[in-house]
């Protein structure tokens, strides 16, 4: 197979992959959900053996030809193809979980996290950059969609708009009083914020030095001059 796919020119091998991307499409659409959990199990369970049974060069190696091959596939795929692709993952992923019994949740849960714990302590540093680096991209990503709508608007600032009073802006006054230290608090603030759920405690503030000490208590017109200015 290997010396038939290295005589095949590449408008074959287009062909081939595309063939077989369909009939795999269409396989993977009929199937059940209860198939594709033990599809996508056998397949991990088949991975997983191979990889251990493999040497960290080889590894390395396996690494850098499917990350190339994945760019290179990516990067041929149409828009339109890339979304049929997630489209059809998303929804073969959301029956499968539709059809899960909460003991299953659980089950396929633990073992991701045994999946993910397994598969980082054979990382190699270039995976485990790329891992992360990955990892940052999409928190970025995911945090940027919701801002999208001021992109750029530092560039066109409109005096005439009013920036605060965005919803999304708008943050509040700092109304609320944190039941542990008293601290004023900004409504969409989490209880555990600033000390940690009370489990932060600053001594108290000591009274302050003279003059600070009568320029500070806002009885005479010294004192409230200062406080003018300093507001
Ligand atoms: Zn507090």
């Amino acid at each position: 197979m290997a010396a038939s796919r290295d005589a095949e020119s590449l408008e074959r091998r287009q062909t081939r992959l595309d063939d077989q991307c369909s009939r795999q499409a269409a396989s993977r659409d009929a199937e059940s959900p209860q198939q594709t959990r033990t599809r996508i199990d056998g397949q991990r369970s088949r991975q997983g053996a191979s990889r251990a049974a493999k040497s960290p060069e080889q590894r390395q190696t396996r690494f850098g030809d499917q990350r190339a091959r994945q760019a290179s596939s990516r990067d041929a795929e149409s828009s339109e193809q890339r979304q049929t692709r997630l489209g059809s993952l998303r929804a073969r992923q959301a029956a499968s979980r539709d059809a899960e019994s909460p003991e299953q949740t659980r089950t396929r849960i633990d073992d991701q996290r045994a999946r993910q714990a397994a598969s980082r302590t054979v990382e190699i540093p270039e995976q485990r950059r790329t891992r992360s680096e990955d990892q940052r991209r999409q928190q970025a990503a995911s945090r940027a969609v919701h801002w999208t709508f001021m992109e750029g608007e530092a560039f066109r600032y409109d005096p005439a708009k009013n920036y605060d009073s965005h919803p999304q802006l708008h943050i509040g006054q700092m109304t609320d009083v944190c039941s542990f230290c008293d601290a004023l608090k900004w409504p969409g603030e989490a209880p555990g914020m600033r000390c940690s759920g009370g489990k932060v405690r600053l001594p108290a503030l000591r009274p302050p030095p003279e003059p600070l000490k009568s320029l500070m208590s806002g009885t005479t017109s010294q004192s409230k001059h200062f406080l003018y200015i300093f507001h």
